[in-house]
Order: structure tokens, then sequence, then C-alpha cells
């Protein structure tokens, strides 16, 4: 078993060679927030389907309409009605107009949809006032996006507009990388689960509080949660909380991998036959958190129970799990620059997360953060302060007002 604990930027990508963005399947497009388009989406016909009106008035020709003014109104015979969802009856001649809706087809003939502000909006014949939309308001069939081309590459995240594009082209199901599934479980005897309210009111228990923050950052990072815990201090119990958890592709367990008589995660990792790939790591808060492999192919990844280390663990190791699971191009999210308000110690073996909140406008795009507090606590009122996490690699001594470091988004 190794058992030199290892780097930050070791231990993230020892997580990361373990796994392959989820097989790709199809999705109902309602699913799909957030999800990576495992194949290229080509359009299967135009959008627009059809030439349509992009305003309320009158289909005419261009030609018809030439110098028409208030002065000098052009008169036009108004021979058809069309609104969004009907068809043209027949094609526009010259001399012609045809009233018409905005999205309803624009008939063969005509170049033009004159507004009806510049109408007496006449229903038998029509008088128009300006020839400012002459050759206008006409959207073509496949002007959006012609049938054939590629309307999204592989790899593409869906947003809501992708969703709106996808719904456009009837792509109800895309194929996608599905969301990664993560069974997160609590430990510990003195935790109790929010329904066990009594109990926490009077002291006897406290809630677990990580089970809904560990969800809530699943969600977060794409994946979808299911919460199995708390589970008490016994390796029994939690052996086979984890051998008969759903199906998931990672399982994130909360407490009880420190060093204490009552600390069971390496002890349940050899129960279940799993293969270490790291027991600790060289960060503050979190040192404890360790990884394996199970038989099963699940990924197991064992975070420290205090809330800030669960959370701080929780967005280093977990979420880039989480992210390459659903075939992120960039699992680590690119850190962002930060300046310092305040000196800083540095830890001489360990790297430091700093929860920290922004102060003021950033300068040359570098936005200047203060810590929330010192960097051991388990102020949960940090977290919830918390902007990013500051990280201030190992080293000798201190770091000085101003310097600039990578940070870590937060949540
Ligand atoms: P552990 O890592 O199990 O030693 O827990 C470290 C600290 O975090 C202890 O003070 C626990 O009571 C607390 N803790 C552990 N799990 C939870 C949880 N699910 N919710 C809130 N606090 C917790
Ligand atoms: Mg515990």
């Amino acid at each position: 078993m190794p058992s030199e604990p290892l780097g930050v930027d070791q231990a993230i990508a020892a997580i990361l060679a373990e796994l392959t963005p989820r097989p790709a399947a199809a999705v109902p497009l309602a699913e799909c927030l957030g999800l990576v388009l495992a194949e290229d989406v080509v359009a299967p016909f135009n959008l627009p389907r059809w030439t349509n009106a992009a305003m309320d008035g009158y289909a005419v020709r261009a030609d018809d309409v030439r110098g028409a003014s208030v002065s000098q109104p052009v008169t036009l015979p108004v021979v058809a009605q069309l609104a969004a969802g009907g068809t043209a009856p027949r094609a526009l001649r010259a001399g012609e107009a045809m009233r018409i809706f905005t999205g309803a087809p624009v008939p063969a003939g005509a170049d033009s949809v004159i507004r009806q502000e510049d109408s007496d909006r006449g229903a038998l014949v029509v008088s128009l006032t300006s020839d400012r939309d002459a050759g206008r308001n006409v959207r073509r069939e496949g002007s959006d996006l012609a049938a054939g081309s590629v309307a999204f590459a592989r790899g593409t995240v869906v947003g809501p507009g992708e969703i709106a594009l996808l719904a456009s082209l009837a792509v109800t199901d895309p194929v996608v990388h599905p969301r990664p599934r993560v069974a997160i479980i609590s430990t510990g005897d003195e935790i109790a689960p929010l329904d066990d309210v009594a109990r926490i009111r009077s002291g006897e228990r406290i809630a677990d509080s990580n089970t809904p923050a560990l969800a809530a950052l699943t969600l977060l990072a794409g994946g979808v949660a299911s919460a199995l815990g708390p589970v008490r201090d016994d390796a029994e119990a939690l052996a086979d909380t984890i051998r008969h958890a759903p199906a998931t592709d990672l399982v994130v367990t909360v407490g009880g991998v420190s060093v204490g008589d009552h600390d069971h995660v390496p002890a349940v990792i050899a129960m279940l036959g799993g293969r270490l790939l790291f027991r600790r790591v060289r960060l503050r808060p979190g040192g404890p958190t360790t990884a394996a492999r199970l038989p099963d192919g699940r990924l197991w990844i064992a975070l420290p129970g205090n809330p800030v280390s669960a959370m701080v663990t929780f967005t280093l190791f977990v979420r880039p799990a989480i992210r390459r699971l659903s075939g992120m191009a960039q699992p680590v999210p690119p850190p962002p620059l930060v300046r310092l308000a305040e000196p800083v110690e540095r830890h001489p073996t360990l790297d430091l997360f700093l929860r920290a909140v922004r102060r003021g406008e950033a300068t040359d795009g570098v936005v200047t953060v203060r810590a929330t507090g010192p960097v051991g606590s388990a102020l949960m009122t940090s977290m919830r302060d918390a902007e990013v996490l500051v990280w201030v690699a190992a080293g000798p001594g201190g770091l000085p007002a101003g310097t600039i470091l990578p940070a870590v988004t937060f949540p």
C-alpha cells in the first residue's frame, strides 16, 4: 500500500487517471443541462424551416413599394391573410400584397414584409406609407442553420442556448455522457440525519450537514447525488453500506478517515478488496483525504468529516472526478489568479487552501482577496462567506500582501 502522502496535483492526477467519461447514451433533452455532447449534432433540416415573416405587416415585392411615403402612399390589393402556422395559398404576383403575421410563411414571389405601422392596416386594400422595409423582414429558410451543417461539435456543454437549438432541431434525446452518479455517505456516531430534529435540537447529536452540502456541490459539479448516510462508526456497517449502495460511479464517504480509533476507512478499503490510490494528501484542511478503487470499478474518495475540510476536499478532488466522468475537456477548471490583501504564513510542507472573499474590483484582471479566517478553523460561517479558495503552496516563511496566487473557484 502506498503510504507516502501525495501532493495536491498528484492526488488529482491519481484520481483522473482512474476515470474515463461515462459511456455515451441518449438522454432526454430536459435532463441534459450541463452535460457534454458525445457526438456532433448535424442539422437534420433547415432553420428556419420555411421562409417567414419577421414582422406583422404586409408581404410585398420591394419593387412595388419603392418610393412609398406618407405623402405618396402605395396602394395594393390584399389578396390573402397569412397567420403563423398557416400556408400561403399561392405565390404573390406583382402589384399584390398579402396580410402576414410574424412567423407566417412568406409566399413565393414576395421579398419584403412592410411593418403594419407603415400602413393603414387595410383588410382588402392597403395603403403603405414608407419603403424603409423594402427588401427586409424576411427570414430566409436555412439562413440560421442549413440542413447538413454541424450545429454542435462533440464536447459541447449543453446550456440553455444549446437546449433551445437542439429542441428547434427536434433532437429530443441528444447523445451525451450521462450525468455522473455519486453516492454520498456521511459517517459518525455523533451525527444524526436532518429528520432527527429532536435529537439535534436537544444537543444529543449534531446535524449531518455534510450530506446536504456535498449533495449541493455534486449538483453544481454536474453530478447527481444519492445520500446513503449517516452510517455508524463501525467498519462492518460502512462496508455494508458501500456494498449495497445503488449503482454509482463514485462513492464519497465523509468522516472516519483520520487515524483515530473510530476511523475505519482504511480498514474498510481492505475489507472490500479495494486498491488504495493514496492515503493522505499534503494539504490543509483535508490532509487525511484517501482514495481507492473498488473491485467493482467504483472509485471511492474518502473525505475528512470536518465540514470545512469536506467541502474543500470535495472541491479539489471530487469535482474534477465528476467533470471527467461528464466528459468535460477540463476536469480541473482553470484556476483564477488572486492578489492577497494581507500577508499570509505558509506551511513548510503542506499546501494551504484559504477560504477568501473578494475585496473591491479587479485591477489588471486580478481580484484582491481577504481570508475569511484562520486556515485550520472549522467555522461553518467561513464556508458561507467563502467565494474562492486561495492556494498557498507549501514553502518557507510567509508571503507579503500583494502576492498573486492561483485560486480554486468555490463553490
Ligand atoms: P471525522 O473526520 O469523522 O473525525 O470528523 C471530524 C469532525 O467533523 C468531527 O467534529 C465530526 O463531528 C464532524 N463531522 C463529521 N461528519 C459530519 C457531518 N456529516 N456533519 C457535520 N459534522 C460532521
Ligand atoms: Mg467521525
